[in-house]
């Protein structure tokens, strides 16, 4: 490759701060909220777009799966805060069944949400409602935006892409962005890599790992768009009916794209999203990106056309909604931290001194209960003041798809940001944070449920024993069996 050597260059500090998080998305949104909550005296939300939630409204991953087992509800704090906020501000804006409706099993009920997937349990012949929101992303926009700009302690950074961060010993002292207005410095205390490509970490010399397995989500990508005129409920009731035919349908739409895809219900009945995983690219690779934009675009009307003329009982008026705006980004980088999450963990239902969020991940994994997420799977090896939540997290090449869900990208999100305050409160880093404090704050000041906390709900807990923490499920089973566990 030509190269071209960049010359010295004298830099504006625009600004300085205690935390500057960098990645306004579901992960980078919730920590600097957290870290406001928290006590920072001043935070400054960077982000390359106009707007925040990336994946979840730019991307338009418009459903969020297991935010309750049984009838227990995990997965609170700033996720849960998302919906009590739409209830309120943007009625209908959502469908789910109701944090209140969780685990009930009323036949009318069962049948109403089994239309919709992920809103009833997967795991049991005893089937129960499950929390699972499928929202209007441009309505989320709209209350993300209210979020940060009702909190007087973070500075908000628009279309300004973070380039490279500022290293001294091994210490992050702030981060090099460019904009309108070209390139400056902003230098914080902590920094907070939200950009799900790992943009930072991967300029620090902290170890990080390339693609996920062919075989994941993890390595396809993805644009998401919208399809309306349709009967959603008329189609899935048919598909119940047909199966066979259902079957033939879905190969006939895979077919017409030239690339696996397939949809999914949105909070109308007449709207679907196109989900779609185009294989074996890497969402932070340039001519990978421009591939997958093209691609779906250039069949988008094709696949219009198909609908409506093989189900035009349920499709027969189908038209373009909207196309996401931006990109869907699943897995570029992956952290190699200070802890790598394994399947093992999830097989053997692995309990962690430094949990930071108890969520649940792919429900057939381990009936659907919660998992514990150490903090050290945000903390980079080396590197001091640096904390990497979301969708890049250290995790394995196959176990980063069960625990990059927007839910646990929110988590960790806001567990980096509680993290990040505490480092600034008392003077610490981010490798010797007091994580007990953390915690606490996490637990008792901004409603995020963990285990072995003074307000950890002992029912909750019992039923998990007496479950055995879901490790008896088939596909725990055959992990533990492939790596010579013999439970
Ligand atoms: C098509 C698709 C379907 C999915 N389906 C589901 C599903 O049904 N349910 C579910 O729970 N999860 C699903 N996921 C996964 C989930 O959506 C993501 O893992 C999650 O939303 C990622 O959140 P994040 O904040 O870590 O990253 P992102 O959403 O990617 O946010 C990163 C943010 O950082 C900004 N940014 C990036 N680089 C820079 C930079 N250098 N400087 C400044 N800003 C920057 C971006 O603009 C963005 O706002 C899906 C993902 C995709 C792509």
């Amino acid at each position: 490759m030509k190269t071209y050597l960049e010359p010295a260059n004298t830099l504006p500090i625009y600004d300085e701060c205690d935390v500057l998080v960098v990645g306004g998305g579901a992960a980078g949104h919730s920590a600097a909220i957290a870290a406001a909550r928290a006590g920072c005296e001043k935070v400054i939300l960077m982000e390359r777009y106009g707007y925040f939630g990336g994946d979840v409204t730019g991307g338009y991953v418009l459903m969020i799966p297991a935010l309750t087992w049984r009838k227990y509800s995990m997965v609170r704090g700033l996720q849960e805060e998302w919906f009590t906020r739409l209830d309120k501000n943007a009625p209908g804006s959502y469908i789910s069944p109701r944090l209140d409706e969780a685990g009930e099993k009323t036949p009318i009920k069962i049948d109403r949400w089994s239309m919709v997937h992920g809103c009833v349990s997967l795991d049991s012949e005893d089937k129960y409602l499950v929390r699972a929101p499928y929202y209007e992303p441009n309505q989320l926009k709209l209350e993300m935006d209210a979020m940060i700009q009702e909190e007087p302690r973070i500075k908000v950074l628009l279309h300004s892409w973070g380039t490279k961060p500022i290293v001294e010993n091994n210490t992050v002292k702030g981060v090099i962005f460019e904009s309108k207005e070209g390139r400056q410095v902003v230098m914080a205390k902590v920094v907070i890599d939200a950009t799900g490509d790992g943009d930072l970490y991967s300029q620090t010399g902290a170890p990080f790992f390339k693609r996920a397995s062919a075989a994941t989500r993890g390595d396809k990508t993805a644009l998401v768009w919208r399809m309306g005129g349709v009967d959603f409920e008329g189609f899935k009731r048919w598909a119940a009916d047909h199966p066979e035919l259902a079957q033939s349908f879905q190969k006939e739409l895979v077919k017409t794209a030239g690339y696996p895809t397939a949809f999914f219900p949105t909070d109308r009945n007449d709207v679907v999203w196109f989900n779609n995983w185009l294989p074996n690219l890497d969402c932070a690779n340039l001519e990978d990106i421009k591939y997958t934009e093209f691609t779906v675009r250039n069949s988008i009307r094709r696949i219009i056309k198909f609908c409506r003329e093989y189900m035009p009982q349920f499709l027969g008026n189908a038209y373009l909604y909207d196309i996401a705006p931006q990109l869907g980004s699943r897995c570029s980088k992956r952290l190699d931290g200070e802890y790598v999450y394994t399947r093992l963990d999830i097989a053997c239902a692995n309990k962690f001194d430094d949990v930071i969020a108890w969520h649940s991940v792919v429900p057939m994994a381990n009936d659907g209960t919660p998992i514990e997420l150490p903090y050290r799977c945000i903390l980079p090896k080396k590197i001091e003041n640096l904390l990497c939540p979301g969708r890049h997290l250290s995790a394995d090449d196959v176990t980063i798809d069960g625990i990059t869900l927007i839910s646990q990208c929110v988590g960790t999100g806001q567990a980096a940001g509680v993290a990040a305050a505490v480092c600034v409160l008392e003077g610490t880093t981010t490798h010797n944070v007091n994580i007990k404090r953390v915690q606490k704050i996490l637990c008792e000041e901004q409603d995020v449920p963990l285990p072995r906390q003074e307000n950890t709900d002992p029912e909750l807990v019992r039923e998990l024993e007496d479950h055995k923490y879901g490790t008896m499920s088939a596909i725990a089973k055959k992990i533990r069996a492939e790596a010579g566990l013999d439970w």
